[in-house]
C-alpha cells in the first residue's frame, strides 16, 4: 500500500488534499494536468464546476442547511507554485512529483525544491472544505487560478459574471489564524544592460577561477524579505565589486538566482585572474566574509580554461 507522508498530521484531510496535489508538476504555464484534476474531481464529487480558458477552476457549494439567507462568500487560491531548487538537483518541474519530508514540525521537500505550499494549501483547504459535508457555512464560490506566480493570466481572465459572492477570502496568505480580503499585486521589472565583451583568452597569463557563493536559506522575496535571510545574487555582486576594485581582475560568466520570486540561495561568477593575485584575492574574499559576518559559504576554486569558451 501507497505510504502516505503526511499521513498522521492534521486537518486530515487538507493534508491528504495537499499530498495529492503534490503528486502533479504545476509549475505556471504548466497548469493543464493541475486543473483537469481538480475540475474532475469536483465533477466526480457532484458539484456544479467550471474550467476556462486560462485553466481557472470555478466550483460552486449550495449554503448548508438554516445557511441559505447568508451573503455567499468566496473562498479563492491559486494552483500553480513557484518552482526553484538547488543547483544539484536533478528534479525536472515539468513532470516529477514535488517528494514530501517530514523534519521536526515543519514539511518540506526531500528533493532540494520549493515545497509548492504557496498555494497548494490554500487548494487543499478548499477541496477539504468542499468535501465535507458537516460544516455550517454560506453558500460558497471557490476560485482556484493559475500562472499567479508569473502573469496573473488567470485571474486577469476570470468571468465576474459566474459569481453572486461579494465577499472574498483569500487563502494564499502565510501568516496562521489570519485572513486576507485581498491582495496587493505585483510588479516585476526587466533591465536589460549592453553588454561589451573583450578578447582576453591569454591561457599562459590567466588562470580562471569560480568564485561561488552558497548555503543561504532562501525563501519568499515578499514574505521573507525583512528576516536577514541574504541574497546570493547581492553578496556575490558586493564580492565582485571589492575585487574588481582592488585586483586587475576580468569577468567571463556570473549566473545567480532562478526565480524572481525566491530569495536567491546561490550565486555562481568566473573570473580570469593572474595566477600570482590568487592569495591576494582569496584575501580580499575573507576580508569581506569577515565584514559580512553570515554563515554562508564561499569558495574560490580553480576552473578549467579551456571548459568554457570563455569570450565571444
Ligand atoms: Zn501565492
Amino acid at each position: 500500500m501507497e505510504k502516505r507522508v503526511l499521513r498522521d498530521i492534521q486537518p486530515q484531510r487538507v493534508m491528504y488534499f495537499f499530498e495529492e496535489i503534490s503528486k502533479i508538476p504545476r509549475g505556471s504555464g504548466n497548469e493543464k494536468k493541475i486543473s483537469d484534476y481538480i475540475y474532475g474531481w469536483a465533477c466526480e464529487n457532484g458539484l456544479e464546476a467550471y474550467q476556462d480558458k486560462a485553466l481557472n477552476v470555478i466550483i460552486k457549494k449550495p449554503a448548508a442547511p438554516g445557511y441559505e439567507d447568508s451573503e455567499p462568500v468566496m473562498l479563492q487560491a491559486h494552483m500553480d507554485m513557484v518552482c526553484e531548487k538547488n543547483s544539484d538537483s536533478f528534479h525536472d518541474f515539468s513532470k516529477d512529483s514535488v517528494q514530501l519530508k517530514i523534519e521536526g514540525d515543519m514539511i518540506s521537500s526531500a528533493v532540494g525544491t520549493t515545497l509548492g505550499a504557496d498555494n497548494g494549501i490554500g487548494v487543499a483547504y478548499c477541496m477539504a472544505v468542499l468535501e465535507k459535508s458537516d460544516l455550517k457555512h454560506p453558500a460558497l464560490e471557490i476560485l482556484l487560478t493559475t500562472e499567479e506566480e508569473s502573469t496573473f493570466k488567470g485571474a486577469l481572465s476570470v468571468s465576474p459574471e459566474l459569481f453572486q459572492a461579494k465577499k472574498l477570502i483569500n487563502l494564499d496568505q502565510a501568516v496562521e489564524n489570519q485572513i486576507l480580503a485581498g491582495s496587493c499585486g505585483g510588479a516585476g521589472v526587466k533591465v536589460l544592460l549592453p553588454l561589451e565583451y573583450e578578447q582576453v583568452c591569454k591561457e599562459k597569463e590567466y588562470k580562471a577561477f569560480q568564485l561561488s557563493v552558497s548555503g543561504l536559506p532562501g525563501g519568499h522575496s515578499g514574505e521573507d524579505i525583512d528576516k536577514g535571510h541574504g541574497s546570493a545574487i547581492s553578496l556575490l555582486i558586493r564580492l565582485l565589486y571589492e575585487i574588481k576594485s582592488r585586483h586587475n581582475v576580468q569577468l567571463s560568466h556570473v549566473s545567480a538566482g532562478t526565480s524572481r520570486l525566491a530569495i536567491s540561495r546561490e550565486a555562481e561568477a568566473e573570473i580570469l585572474i593572474y595566477p600570482e593575485q590568487q592569495q591576494e584575492i582569496q584575501d580580499t574574499v575573507e576580508k569581506m566574509m569577515g565584514i559580512l559576518k553570515m554563515s554562508i559559504r564561499v569558495s574560490l576554486v580553480i576552473y578549467r580554461l579551456d571548459s568554457r569558451k570563455l569570450t565571444d
